[in-house]
């Protein structure tokens, strides 16, 4: 069996994916109230029961709000870094099953392969994980996933870590310029999303897609896209710019709040 996987939800305002294998189900993120994240999962035709692990990037919100809300499935584990979990829990008061791991490294759940990365972001210990399943022959070919969104830029770690992957999730987080016109936001939170430790534009994807040298990738989702400061018109519009605009793989602009169709990797 392949891997199934499912953005049920991705913007700055809250991220939260499903991936499916033959003995297993997770969640990458849960940032939306436990509630929320329960009607969408029934809205795809699974319920929080079935899941058996949640794997977190960091502590933000828009990733973890739904830890306090899940809490209550003691069946539920929930993956993260040490930073991390402690983070969330400081803003807690039931203490979930929380699984550790060290930033960096790989380890196994069920029949995942899981291995996370540092990424660039103002946060405790961010990551971004590389999901893989299979045997590698015949009947069961490795398939992979990586995801990396909340980065400021693409550091040599991330570019190596997501570039032999088949499904690519990737941050096209604003617009420059509509950033800068932006009326809601002041000067030092602009100053903080265009820093080292903010968020991907979409120019800065766009740069990434183009350099990468000989990808994987059969599909890259450009996600976590700015309600206020980007749209799903923007981020297409710069991706396909240029001489580069005829690639390999199939790209998926997700719009903020949408859940999409399922894709087997
Ligand atoms: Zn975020
Ligand atoms: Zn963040």
């Amino acid at each position: 069996m392949s891997m199934r996987f499912t953005i049920l939800g991705s913007s700055s305002s809250g991220n939260c994916s499903l991936l499916v294998t033959e003995h297993c189900k997770v969640l990458i993120d849960a940032g939306y109230s436990g509630k929320q994240l329960c009607k969408l999962l029934q809205s795809v035709g699974e319920s929080i029961e079935q899941i058996d692990a949640v794997f977190i990037t960091h502590e933000h919100s828009d990733h973890a709000s739904g830890i306090r809300g899940l809490s209550k499935f003691q069946h539920l584990e929930f993956y993260a870094n040490r930073e991390t979990a402690k983070a969330v829990q400081s803003k807690l008061t039931k203490r979930p099953t929380w699984k550790l791991f060290e930033t960096g490294t790989t380890f196994e759940f069920r029949d995942l392969e899981v291995t996370s990365f540092s990424i660039p972001h103002d946060a405790y210990d961010p990551v971004g994980f590389v999901f893989k399943n299979g045997n590698g022959d015949l009947f069961t070919p490795y398939r992979s996933l990586a995801w990396a969104t909340d980065l400021g830029y693409v550091s040599e770690l991330v570019r190596e870590r997501i570039r032999h992957v088949d499904v690519l999730v990737l941050e096209a987080n604003h617009d420059a310029d509509m950033l800068n016109e932006d009326t809601k936001r002041p000067w030092s939170v602009k100053q903080r999303i265009i820093g080292r430790h903010g968020h991907l534009s979409n120019r800065a994807a766009k740069e990434l897609l183009d350099s990468m040298e000989e990808p994987w990738w059969k599909k890259v989702y450009l996600a976590h896209l700015s309600k206020d400061c980007n749209s799903v018109e923007k981020v297409a519009a710069t991706v396909t710019n240029g001489k580069n605009h005829r690639r390999s793989y199939d790209i998926t602009v997700v719009p903020p709040g949408e859940t999409l169709p399922s894709f087997e990797i």
